[in-house]
């Protein structure tokens, strides 16, 4: 796609993608692409700023007039990923962050090999779950659900980039913006420097 960079970010639920996204973007240094899903609202989440929120019908209406980068199923709810908007920041030479599932983050990486995968875990099994209880959001249920699905998703951390463990909000932060520091400095990356250094641009 365009000249900026695709980072896609994902992990389990729990791992913090949330904080460390949001800091991230605080800093202005980054697009953050909002996903739609048919999952409900919940307490506090607004419309087109966390999702834009859909039914199912209206969710496969955008699969079939091809909207989506990227979507998948995650416990029972569509998730997917807008393109236009995504499109638009690439082309304006932005970093875009895609917060999205494992499924959803290989459809990233077939269709645009140049996206960067990272994925954000979290310390230890039991850390994961204390903060999916404190987090008191989901029901017992739910929040099961998730950490069954968490660890199949562990398994697929050597398809990633590059891992980032969440042990400390802050130091995750710094790890990524170094890694997409790095990312940015790939010779393969800047091709046509050496004319623009030399001024036979
Ligand atoms: P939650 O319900 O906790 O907001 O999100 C559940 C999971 O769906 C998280 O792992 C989140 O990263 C993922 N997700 C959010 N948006 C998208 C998306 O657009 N595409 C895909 N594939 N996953 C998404």
């Amino acid at each position: 796609m365009g000249k900026g960079l695709l980072i896609v970010i994902s992990g389990p639920s729990g791992a913090g993608k949330g904080t460390v996204v949001g800091k991230l973007i605080s800093g202005g240094d980054y697009a953050l692409s909002i996903s739609a899903t048919t999952r409900s609202p919940r307490e506090g989440e607004k419309e087109g700023i966390n999702y834009f929120f859909k039914t199912r019908d209206e969710f496969e209406e955008m699969i079939n007039k091809g909207d989506f980068l990227e979507y998948a199923q995650f416990c029972g709810n569509y998730y997917g990923t807008p393109l236009p908007y995504v499109k638009q920041m690439l082309d304006e030479g932005k970093n875009v962050i895609l917060e999205i599932e494992v499924k959803g983050a290989f459809q990233v990486k077939e269709k645009c090999p140049e996206a960067v995968l990272i994925f954000l875990a979290p310390p230890s099994m039991k850390e994961l779950e204390d903060r999916l209880i404190g987090r008191g959001t989901e029901t017992p249920e739910v929040v099961a659900e998730r950490l069954a699905r968490a660890m199949d998703e562990l398994d697929l951390v050597d398809d990633y980039d590059y891992v980032v463990v969440n042990d400390d909000v802050d130091e995750a932060v710094n790890d990524i913006r170094s890694i997409v520091k790095a990312e940015q400095r790939r010779a393969a990356r800047n091709t046509g420097i050496n004319k623009k250094i030399k001024g036979v641009d």
